[in-house]
């Protein structure tokens, strides 16, 4: 079965790293350029100029010019009322396409030009991730970040306000901004403090910059997650590292062109990363800047490395094993969302009347599966009261086999257990 944009929009999906500022709608822009009077660049009631203006989709001559879209995105996201919609506009995108899972990040320092607090910001945005969850069920937490070309005093600041709003709608702390010349080792008193607090931390790292800024990240400042890791490839010895320990990395593939942190989608380093076994999740970034969705991602990654459905299902599953859910929701979460990908599977493959498995040495081992199935012995890959027949555990051309589907199926030896998902929740 050729996977199709519609199908890719029918499977549930996560992002888990998307930045609320870089995320608004154009014409919301202008409208709230309107209702508060601030001036944009070019003409007030023309999307395609604005669209223009901030580089949406265009390649950038690197991240710092990427990064100037943001002044023109600030400036209308300094009320109340601005960060509401922005937070439910962006839940209602997601929920759009099927993200049933999303981490918002952005940094209160920014948004302070008229005098909001910083707790006043963060509830802001919280009731209208709260707004998007009561009318598409979908569910989210915010990230809150530090600023690495702000001082590190500022983000600080920023860290004692995630370790205030824990378990109050934030589910975790970034260093994010302007990566080369601002190193994360600087910020070392904001990552303690947050992990001193048990919050979990990402960090951008290795997307403007070399392996030495995820080093510093992962051994200075702790991070349980690495925001984008695009130069990862760089340093084996890190790489193996990152690996081993399961850190997982947070890609975003447009973002990393548009930035030049990557020449071009074929040389991006994902298929790589994939076939080494690297935990890799699919994120926007930025919807509006970088002109994408979670669905326009995962279409690129399936158009640019010939994913089939066993590779797609293993992205789709990580994203929600890498969320700073807590472990026994996200487990629950995990099993419903390997059950919902597998019956749209099921319906795809009965719409098109083909197998849904393009890679042969999968198929080949399905009907190994099924083949030597008895009744005392419960198919791993055994769906709801029937058997579907659909694999929760398919093999895939990338990734290595060792790693359980499920988020707690692994054994303290390593090893698979055969529990079926559905009986995990
Ligand atoms: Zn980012």
């Amino acid at each position: 079965m050729k996977i199709t944009r519609e199908f890719i929009e029918r499977v549930p999906k996560t992002d888990l790293h998307v930045h609320l500022d870089g995320s608004l709608r154009l014409g919301t822009i202008l409208e709230l350029a309107e209702d508060q009077g601030v001036d944009l660049p070019g003409d007030p009631a023309d999307e395609e100029e604005l669209a223009r203006n901030i580089n949406m989709g265009a390649i950038c001559e690197d991240l710092t010019d990427y990064l100037k879209a943001f002044d023109v995105t600030l400036s209308v996201l300094q009320t109340e009322e601005a960060l509401y919609r922005a937070a439910f506009e962006l839940g209602e995108d997601a929920a759009r396409e099927n993200v049933k899972y999303m981490e918002v990040r952005y940094s209160p320092l920014l948004h302070t030009r008229k005098g909001l607090s910083y707790p006043v910001i963060v509830e802001a945005v919280g009731e209208g991730l709260r707004e998007a969850k009561r009318q598409y069920g979908l569910m989210s937490g915010q990230i809150i970040c530090g600023i690495r070309h702000m001082t590190p005093e500022a983000s600080l600041r920023m860290a004692e306000l995630c370790v205030a709003f824990k378990y109050k709608g934030v589910v975790g702390f970034d260093l994010a901004g302007a990566e080369a010349n601002n190193p994360a080792k600087d910020y070392r008193e904001a990552f303690y403090l947050v992990r001193n607090n048990n919050v979990n931390l990402t960090i951008h790292a290795g997307e403007a910059y070399g392996p030495p800024s995820i080093h510093q990240a992962i051994h200075m400042g702790g991070a349980h997650r690495i925001g984008h890791g695009t130069r990862l490839r760089e340093d084996g010895d890190l790489l193996n590292y990152i690996n081993d320990h399961r850190i997982p990395l947070e890609v975003c593939l447009t973002s990393n062109v548009q930035t030049r942190a990557c020449k071009s989608f074929e040389s991006h380093p994902l298929p790589f990363y994939m076939s080494y076994g690297i935990r890799c999740t699919i994120n926007t970034d930025n919807r509006l800047v970088t002109d994408t969705s979670v669905t326009d991602e995962f279409c690129r990654a399936v158009q640019y490395y010939d994913l089939n459905i066993g590779d797609l299902r293993k992205l789709m599953i990580d994203g929600f094993k890498s969320s700073f859910l807590p472990y026994r929701k996200k487990k629950s979460v995990t099993a419903r969302a390997c059950a919902e990908f597998d019956m749209v599977v099921k319906e795809f493959e009965e719409i098109y009347g083909e197998v849904a498995v393009t890679d042969p040495q999968v198929a080949q081992e399905l009907a190994f599966q099924r083949a030597t199935a008895d009744a005392r012995t419960p198919l791993a890959y055994a769906v709801g009261p029937e058997d579907r027949g659909y694999p929760l555990r398919l093999r895939r051309s990338f990734g290595r086999d060792e790693e359980p589907e499920s988020v707690d199926h692994q054994g303290d030896d390593g090893s698979e257990t055969t529990e079926p998902v559905s009986q995990a929740e």
